[in-house]
């Protein structure tokens, strides 16, 4: 019996080998974290941060080598090098993946409609051409391209974040007794409230404004800032996000709709008792004006894709069900009052601002930080919008697309070997069941009727040795080989017989009779 260790070993020997392709017994350091970094493992990973601090790293990148044994070394202390290196993360081909987010990124770049805000000059001089994509999965694996450096207000895309700060902390039955949670179907800044007097949802302003007074009252208003920021911080795998004053200014002096909107809140009863207004106000034009990147904030999207953990840092930042909750608005309401189509179109959770940027989430695989500060009518970012349908229609990523199986779109989550195993059991554990129903829903996906396990067990086998009398007669219809081998050399009729399931042992009889009645036929036919 070979040792899970011995396997180990070979497994990074075969690595190793695979890196060191002129075969010199030794790879550079830079070969090494190129292959991790087309993998999307890249150097400012935070969970590589003690392994490039070791004394393998520390001489220059290109000169320095490293042997098989320091490699298999590395391997067995860093969980993350070798899942990464064997393709084992949740996008295993990484590399091909981003060439597709490359060219999605091209095509929708050509796209110049659309305006950006001008009801600030902060946003009305921002150059309008920039675009960025940034990409982070649920095992932390990152790409970006275009402008993924440039800072930007968050805007609108702040308020799920808010949401959830305010979650935390009193939990979904106070939170939604001061806001709903249905669509409006109106604008982001429409003066309407719903028919308890309260704000539709908390991804519009009147939500967003809820949701602020909601968060940490007991505290200063410096204070819950500094939470709201440390909050960003962290979702952003510990870079710091910064402050546009000047946003936050102009914010402040053009605010007319946002102060009626909540005294038409406060007419109504809506805030918690004792409610600072212009505090309240204060504060949310302050969290508008935090800044940031694609480049980190797509850690921020990964994290509520990932369930309230940083995939990054491995920080617990929210609560699974917190998440789960903001998710749910996010899909029904994050993109104003363009979120009914977007849900239909795209099926997935996304917040959007004024600023052009946009935050999509793909539950369980990837966050994905976009902007560009071109607008369409709505508000939400025109290259955004058209980077997220184009993305739906090459990759199999819109919620209810698992629904329909004869899809052609590409499924960048699993390997294909893996896929293709995992219907082979599927349609074997259905065989042995009887579930005839899963059969044919697997057949039409394309997966025959013919094939075998590991152990050379096909459907026929299965359904034999279990006595399933209906899906024996199935694949016999099927034309399937009725008499295939197992590994131990045994057929469907000698299980048949073993098992003592004298109906089927009939059935197979006959069919076999019948299929060799029919190839004497062709063959004499041939013959003639
Ligand atoms: N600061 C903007 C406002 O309150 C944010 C709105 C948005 O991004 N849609 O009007």
């Amino acid at each position: 019996m070979i040792s899970t260790t011995q396997l180990d070993e070979h497994a990074s020997d075969s690595l190793f080998k695979m890196l060191d392709a002129e075969n010199k017994k030794s790879i550079t350091s830079n070969t090494f974290l190129n292959q991790l970094a087309e993998n999307g493992i890249l150097e400012d990973d935070p969970r590589m941060r003690e392994l490039l601090h070791s004394f393998t790293f520390k001489v220059p990148k290109d000169t320095k080598t490293i042997t098989q044994a320091e490699f298999n070394d590395i391997l067995k202390q860093n969980a993350l090098v070798k899942k990464s290196l064997s393709k084992n993360l949740v996008i295993p081909d990484f590399e091909s993946f981003c060439k597709h987010i490359e060219d999605i990124f091209f095509e929708t770049r050509k796209n110049k409609t659309g305006k950006v805000a001008d009801y600030i000059p902060q946003l009305a001089r921002v150059n309008p051409e920039q675009f960025a994509i940034s990409i982070c999965t649920v095992d932390g694996q990152r790409f970006s391209i275009g402008d993924s450096n440039v800072d930007f207000c968050l805007q609108s895309s702040c308020k799920p974040i808010n949401y959830c700060l305010a979650l935390e902390e009193l939990g979904e039955q106070k939170v939604h007794s001061h806001v709903g949670r249905e669509p409006s179907g109106q604008s982001f800044n429409e003066l309407a409230l719903n028919l308890k007097g309260l704000p539709h949802n908390p991804m519009i302003n009147a939500g967003a404004m809820m949701s602020c007074s909601l968060i940490d009252r007991k505290n200063s208003i410096a204070d819950r800032f500094d939470k709201v920021n440390r909050t960003w911080k962290a979702l952003c795998a510990e870079k710091a996000v910064s402050f546009n004053n000047s946003v936050y200014l102009s914010e402040r002096q053009t605010a007319d709709r946002n102060f009626a909107l909540a005294y038409f809140m406060r007419e109504k009863n809506a805030f918690p008792e004792k409610t600072n207004l212009t505090e309240t106000l204060e504060f949310y034009f302050q969290c508008c004006s935090i800044e940031s990147k694609t480049y980190d904030l797509a850690a921020a999207a990964a994290t509520l894709a990932n369930a309230g953990t940083n995939p990054l840092t491995g920080e617990v930042i929210f609560k699974s069900s917190t998440v789960q909750n903001c998710l749910s608005l996010m899909l029904s309401c994050g993109m104003y009052d363009f979120s009914g189509e977007f849900a239909f179109k795209i099926g997935l959770p996304a917040k959007s601002g004024v600023s052009g940027a946009l935050m999509l989430v793909i539950p369980n695989v990837m966050g994905i930080s976009i902007w560009s500060p071109r607008l369409d009518e709505i508000g939400n970012s025109v290259r955004g919008v058209e980077f997220c349908k184009r993305l739906v229609e090459r990759f199999s990523f819109h919620q209810y697309d698992s629904l329909t199986g004869h899809s052609t779109k590409i499924n960048p989550r699993k390997k294909e070997k893996e896929v293709k195993a995992s219907k082979v059991m599927e349609l074997i554990w259905s065989a042995s069941h009887g579930d005839l129903d899963e059969i044919l829903r697997l057949e039409a996906e394309g997966v025959s009727p013919d094939i075998a396990d590991y152990d050379g067990r096909t459907p026929l086998h299965l359904a034999t040795s279990e006595g399933q009398l209906e899906v024996v007669k199935h694949l016999i219809s099927k034309n399937v080989n009725l008499s295939p081998k197992d590994r131990w050399g045994n057929t469907p009729m000698e299980d048949a017989i073993k098992f003592k399931h004298k109906e089927i042992q009939k059935l197979l009889e006959q069919a076999i009779k019948s299929c060799n009645s029919k190839k004497d036929k062709v063959i004499e036919s041939i013959l003639i």
